[in-house]
């Protein structure tokens, strides 16, 4: 069968990529539809992936029809099994993998390893902020140069969303680019506890630790779910130890500092030896970087005071705020390319936030400026000229407007029916008197985070 299919490929590639590319591969195994081949390598078979899929197909509809299947091996090495046999210690006598003897890869099914690493996730767009540039550089670093071993391994932790398997991801995208010859390979704790189960399972535990040891570069999400898992933690440190003695690159990503995470200390102690870096939550100007970032990338155009408003109320989580974003590219598209405007946006943050019900309104506002001033809300209605309190009810008004969507002449009735040109010079003045006097700055800032902050029990 694959004699036919070589036929077929043979006529479809140039001469020189039939030799490099196809000419190694060996057909292991024939099921029915499903023909198994073997490949030198797993980057062999990410090229084949990405450069012949299509080539291989037509091959394989015409040698086994349209039900026909590929399954990929990779070929074990069998010298650095050794190494690891000596290495464990425990592992002596074991049988070296051979060609013939193929095994399959738990998991390394097409889909999986597509999945594994696209090229989504990359530097370039990753948004850096204080939140997160320690992070991102010593990822950059380790990307630019795998075998530096002075961060081996880097240790990426922070709460969730906020771009540990970004960062992780980008590492092996920009080593793929950048060193075509390292193996990379991305994983999660999860991904490898079920490899390693199913290996236990048909006997080819080694088999799996020594196809692991060909990788160059190992990038591992996620390893807060070692916890509890004994047997993976004890396989997963002898692979640890292989690895980093042969200076390959080991970049994991966990949800908790690691003197929290609840593992054999040993495992532990490994882990603190190279480099550990925090993400924590992005400042409100970082994540409107990254909602504009992400807004131009899916073609949609977002005013500035509309991110603004719903980067106020996503704090904790990038990924929720992909996920407001995604929700709003829906509805716009579905509404006929409405406008992705204030009430869209409101609308759409209620799936996510349960404060958002509650909205700012004016009573809030004024209430919050009144205490502040330390006056009675009735005053800023009032007719009264005080200096102290028509400053009060100037920055009321301006608040008022900010926060919410009252029109001039609506502000001037809540304010004992004064008219829209008071209301407009009132905001003009707040606008002017924020750039000159630091004073009005902090109260305004002070009052927006109240503001802000009492709008959960307004
Ligand atoms: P984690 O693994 O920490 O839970 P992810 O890496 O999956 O988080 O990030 C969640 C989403 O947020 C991803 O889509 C990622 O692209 C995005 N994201 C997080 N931080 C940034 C950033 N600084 N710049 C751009 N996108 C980011
Ligand atoms: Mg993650």
């Amino acid at each position: 069968v694959w004699e036919k299919c070589l036929l077929i490929i043979r006529q479809s590639v140039d001469p020189q990529s039939y030799q490099t590319w196809f000419a190694p591969i060996r057909p292991v195994a024939l099921n029915t539809n499903e023909l198994t081949i073997q490949v030198p390598h797993r980057l062999f078979y990410e090229f084949l992936e990405e450069h012949y899929i299509d080539v291989l197909k037509r091959a394989l509809n015409h040698a086994l029809g349209t039900a026909g299947r590929l399954q990929y091996r990779i070929k074990p090495a069998k010298q650095e099994a050794a190494a690891f046999a000596v290495a464990a210690g425990n592992e002596r006598g074991q049988r070296a993998p051979t060609p013939s003897n193929p095994f399959v890869i738990p998991g390394m099914t097409r889909p999986r390893i597509e999945s594994n690493l696209d090229g989504k996730y990359t530097f370039a767009n990753f948004i850096e902020g204080d939140c997160n540039s320690l992070a991102r550089n010593a990822a950059k670093a380790v990307a630019d140069n795998p075998s530096n071993t002075a961060f081996n391994p880097l240790v990426i932790h922070g709460p969730v969303g906020l771009g540990k398997t970004h960062l992780l991801k980008a590492v092996g995208n920009h080593i793929t680019a950048k060193f075509p010859q390292k193996s990379v390979l991305y994983v999660t704790t999860d991904e490898f506890t079920n490899q390693l189960v199913t290996s236990i399972g048909n006997n080819s535990t080694n088999d799996l630790v020594n196809w692991y040891q060909n990788v160059d570069v190992l990038l591992v999400d996620d390893i807060q779910q070692l916890i509890k898992r004994k047997k993976t933690q004890d396989v997963f440190f002898n692979l640890f130890n292989v690895l980093r003695h042969n200076n390959k690159a080991i970049v994991m990503t966990c949800d908790r500092p690691i003197i929290e995470l609840d593992i054999e200390e040993r495992l532990r102690s490994r882990f603190q030896w190279g480099l550990t870096a925090d993400l924590s939550a992005p400042a409100l100007e970082t994540r409107m970087a990254i909602l504009a970032s992400k807004a131009s990338a899916n073609e949609v155009h977002i005013a500035p005071p509309v991110m603004e408003f719903i980067c106020y109320h996503i704090q904790n989580n990038i990924r929720q705020l992909e996920g407001v974003l995604n929700n709003l590219v829906l509805h716009s598209g579905v509404n006929n390319g409405k406008e992705i405007d204030l009430n869209l946006a409101k609308q759409v943050l209620k799936n996510f936030v349960t404060e958002i019900n509650k909205e700012v309104t004016p009573e809030v506002i004024q209430r919050t400026v009144a205490e502040y001033y330390d006056l009675e809300v009735d005053k800023l209605s009032s007719s009264t000229r005080r200096r102290h309190v028509v400053m009060a009810r100037q920055i009321s008004m301006f608040l008022v407007k900010q926060f919410t969507d009252q029109s001039l002449k609506a502000i001037g009735r809540l304010f004992g029916g004064r008219d829209h040109s008071t209301v407009l010079y009132s905001i003009k003045t707040v606008r002017d008197l924020m750039e000159t006097n630091d004073e009005i700055k902090k109260d305004l800032a002070d009052l927006e985070r109240k503001i802000r902050a009492g709008q959960g029990d307004g």
